[in-house]
């Protein structure tokens, strides 16, 4: 596929994710970053048409992502899924926003609403490049000590509620694992959670805060372990997830 094509492709269809068009975004910078520019795009699109979205709505649809029930009504369902729970998101996000007096708990609440408004990235298979992982990292100020894990899928610098973050998933076992990683705000604790269905622990790493979630619990780990090692180098010890 030339440039010509997936900008083609990418106007007509932005949440497309078929191989031929992943693999062009993933070999192409320039395109790469309109394909970013296009899904910001849809998000600010869905923002604009929310309106004020039934209680727990995002937790609902959350579950059901996380249950697997998405995958079968995916394609059907995609636009309207992500429209639906980015005003979940955003009404969630804007009941926690007030309460920062607790930090760990509106982190974690962030986090966690935070994932509806990118659900397409969760079904996100083709590892990206090591360069524009580094990148998004580059992005926000840091450099990776070592290699990042191989099996990223997505990355994007994100804004959570009043963190400046990078979002990345990987996929382990065939189920995505969620990391967004805080910049310049270290967490005081380890921490562990689950809510909305799914599983989470928070890790102060570096000048920063590492929350990893996953809707099985012992995925976390390992996440956590791979980006200790990327961000603080190979020889870094301190407690796993
Ligand atoms: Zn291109
Ligand atoms: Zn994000």
């Amino acid at each position: 596929m030339d440039c010509l094509e997936f900008r083609r492709q990418l106007g007509a269809e932005p949440g497309r994710r078929d191989a031929a068009f992943l693999a062009h975004r993933d070999a192409c910078p320039a395109c790469a970053a309109a394909w970013t520019r296009a899904q910001q795009f849809e998000r600010r699109l869905a923002d604009a048409l929310a309106v004020t979205p039934p209680p727990r709505l995002a937790e609902r649809m959350l579950l059901a992502q996380a249950t697997g029930e998405r995958l079968a009504r995916r394609k059907y369902l995609q636009r309207g899924l992500a429209l639906a729970a980015s005003a979940g998101g955003a009404f969630v996000l804007g009941r926690f926003l007030g309460t920062r007096d607790d930090d760990s708990e509106s982190l974690r609440a962030l986090a966690v609403a935070h994932l509806p408004g990118e659900a397409f990235a969760l079904g996100l298979k083709q590892p990206i490049a090591v360069s524009a992982i580094e990148q998004g990292f580059l992005n926000r100020g840091i450099r990776l000590a070592a290699s990042p894990p191989p099996d990223v899928t997505y990355v994007h610098d994100c804004p959570v509620g009043p963190y400046r973050t990078v979002h990345l998933v990987m996929q382990r076992g065939g189920l995505p694992v969620t990391v967004i990683y805080v910049v310049g705000h270290r967490n005081r604790a380890h921490d562990r959670f689950e809510r909305a269905g799914w599983h989470g622990t928070v890790v102060p790493l570096r000048a920063g805060t590492l929350v990893a979630m996953a809707a099985n619990p012992e995925l976390l780990a390992g996440a956590v372990r791979d980006w200790r090692r990327s961000l603080d180098g190979p020889a870094a010890g301190g407690p796993l997830a």
